[in-house]
């Protein structure tokens, strides 16, 4: 009796202190399933995954070595003689392009791109200063750096884009050291970060970088490591934003100027105190993924309560219906609420990028689709026209109108080869390969089925192994089957995401709605079987004793659909986008008669459609019944225009 009040004591004593279990490791609750785990095999992202490994990735790091990007390295490291060459942050160009070089080696093996890589981490290795300082515009001319720089190190933080290369570095070598087991360059990146703790902190130098990006790089060299003061950096560099009392006086609704670069950085505030997404959009999104990655491994309930106040003033009141963001060109900058302008709209290709990073996260954190809806929305439409079916043409502004002869800084209305500034085209060569990552997550019990691509895959649950396979043409048409073949027979639930646009909610705000409800109703059945959508946040939930070969079919009705705006979008009054499916659809002029601009949508026009399998690498093409001289248009796929010719295009058109 008394020792069975002693177990009982015990018990309640150890389920009380953590000391008697292993301490639980805070992370995000629901874990995503590394792109590693998932092969692709459609028709839709397989040839653009493809495209990226053998096109844009070797022809990235040829425009690094012919712009001088890599001899720089060279040239820090006293390998060969002569100046520095570019803008301050190239390095970070390299990084990002090894990121991508990583992990596509990951997913297919090649001895010749491994050589390649070893041979310029040697080159970085050897720009590497002794304490571990990796900067090459200093370390080649310490008296004249790239203007921007600052005359010594860390003293133009703001604009120097010092610790923002070396966050990009430590992407990049956590990649390869994870696609390799090669710890060369994970090495140089762990003497940069060890010299980096040394030098900033709470008891030690104070400041933050202008370019956010070394939050998420020290997360994830946090990850490999287990070396607690990466995470402490990162979390240090986000709580010294807007602590000053200069950086204070300016309002969320500034315009950038010289004299407002804290709005333009997100150091207008502490970051906790913040509300709405203002300033630069990339550096926005960086910092917020950044949030959200110090937010679950820490469970600073603060960071999370801001980027889910900034994320409803985002999809609210800042969003395209193209999924880009940041619509001004001046300061690459979110505009005021409501400030979607068309033929202007910036949208940078990295601003989507980090768009799809930040919602990632958010899942991850809250567990609703609605995360995944604005996801698939800047996925399918405004990141992927960042680059062309050639793999070696980029857009870096993603507007949704040009009249043809459009100019303004980089936004030529054609894709372009390259830029001085090559952060788009480096973007998403490391963002390609690891498209299959956002596919499924798990989460205890749940099994998350978020995007459909023809794939097939192995899911290491917790307590379950289970393979998963998806047959499909999406984006293209609505059906999907998914085979689920646990390793042994098991209860958990299976949860799949029925989008957005199939719920008749193109956003989850009101910032955009359909002008008619479909009636037509998504279909799922198991097993044969309909059954009903038993709804919970943004997914049908399936729970059952899955059995080796069950089978989830799901039917998601794409008619073509009108978008509006809200009436606050003054640039789309009386005007009118089509949508099918998750794709958003813009006329052209080379289909059009030369003309797009003049173009209208009455709301009586209706559509046909039909797939054209060679025609800008397969696309469902939407035509309206009417004959082109009776007014009839022939619209394609946003991501698909500016292939054929320069000339007008449009997404919103007026209904008269
Ligand atoms: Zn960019």
């Amino acid at each position: 009796m008394r020792l069975k009040i002693y177990v009982i004591f015990l018990l309640v004593i150890c389920a009380l202190a953590p000391m008697c279990t292993k301490k639980a490791q805070k992370d995000y609750p629901i874990k995503p399933v590394a792109f590693t785990e998932v092969q692709i095999n459609d028709a839709f992202w397989l040839p653009r995954m493809e495209t990226n490994r053998k096109v844009t990735i070797p022809f990235a790091f040829k425009k690094s070595e012919e712009t001088g990007r890599i001899d720089n390295f060279a040239k820090a490291g006293g390998l060969m003689p002569g100046k520095f060459e570019g803008l301050r942050y190239n390095d970070s160009d390299v990084f990002k392009i090894m990121e991508g070089a990583a992990y596509s080696l990951n997913l297919h093996k090649d001895p010749e791109l491994e050589t390649y890589m070893d041979e310029l981490i040697a080159k970085i290795a050897a720009a590497q200063e002794d304490d571990g300082y990796l900067y090459t515009t200093r370390t080649i001319g310490p008296e004249n750096p790239a203007p921007g720089a600052g005359k010594e190190r860390w003293s133009n933080l703001g604009s120097s884009h010092e610790l923002y290369n070396v966050g990009h570095m430590y992407e990049a070598a956590v990649a390869y050291y994870l696609a390799t087991g090669k710890r060369n360059f994970l090495n140089v990146a762990i003497k940069n970060a060890d010299f980096i703790t040394s030098v900033f902190g709470p008891e030690k130098r104070h400041g933050y970088p202008g370019h956010q990006e070394i939050e998420i790089g020290l997360v994830k060299l946090y990850r490999v490591t287990g070396d607690e003061k990466y995470l402490e950096l990162a979390r240090f560099f986000l709580d010294e934003r807007g602590q000053k009392e200069f950086e204070k006086k300016f309002s969320d609704s500034s315009r950038f100027s010289v004299y407002n670069q804290a709005w333009y950085l997100q150091a207008h505030k502490p970051v906790v105190e913040q509300s709405k997404a203002v300033g630069h959009s990339v550096r926005a999104t960086y910092m917020y993924s950044g949030m959200a990655d110090v937010a679950a491994l820490t469970g600073d309930a603060g960071y999370i309560n801001a980027i889910d106040r900034i994320w409803e003033n985002v999809v609210s009141k800042k969003i395209y219906i193209t999924g880009g963001i940041g619509s001004r060109h001046e300061g690459e900058a979110f505009g005021d609420d409501y400030e979607l302008p068309n033929a202007t709209a910036y949208n940078e290709t990295c601003a989507a990028i980090g768009n799809v990073f930040w919602n990632h996260r958010l899942f991850l954190l809250h567990g609703d689709a609605r995360y995944i809806d604005v996801l698939e929305r800047t996925l399918y439409n405004g990141l992927i026209s960042g680059i062309s079916l050639s793999g070696d043409r980029f857009f870096y502004p993603n507007p949704l109108e040009s009249d043809g002869k459009y100019k303004f800084n980089q936004g030529e209305i054609t894709r372009k080869p390259w830029f001085d500034c090559a952060c788009c085209p480096v973007n998403m060569a490391r963002f390609l390969p690891s498209f299959p990552g956002y596919v499924y997550a798990y989460q205890d019990e749940i099994l998350y089925i978020n995007l459909f691509a023809q794939s097939s895959g192995t899911i290491k649950m917790n307590k379950h192994l289970v393979n998963v396979t998806q047959q499909t043409q999406y984006p293209w048409d609505g059906s999907v089957k998914i085979t689920i073949d646990p390793e042994q027979s098991a209860k958990f639930s299976v949860y799949v995401r029925i989008p957005g646009w199939a719920r008749n909610e193109p956003v989850p705000s009101d910032l955009y709605s359909f002008l008619n409800q479909s009636k037509e109703e998504p279909i799922l059945k198991v097993n044969s079987k309909t059954q009903a959508l038993n709804m919970d946040k943004g997914f049908a939930r399936i729970l059952r004793r899955w059995e080796k070969g069950d089978e989830i079919e799901l039917n998601f009705p794409m008619p073509v659909r009108r978008v509006l705006a809200h009436e606050n979008v003054k640039d789309n009054l009386g005007k009118v986008a089509l949508q099918r499916g998750p794709l958003v659809y813009c006329l052209e002029g080379v289909d059009n008669e030369g003309q797009a601009l003049n173009q209208h949508i009455p709301d009586d026009m209706s559509f046909k459609v039909e797939f054209f399998p060679v025609l800008l690498g397969g696309i469902t093409v939407i035509t309206s019944e009417e004959q082109k001289e009776a007014g009839g248009i022939v619209a394609i796929p946003y991501y698909a225009w500016s292939h054929r010719e320069i000339g007008e295009m449009a997404v919103w058109l007026p209904r008269k």
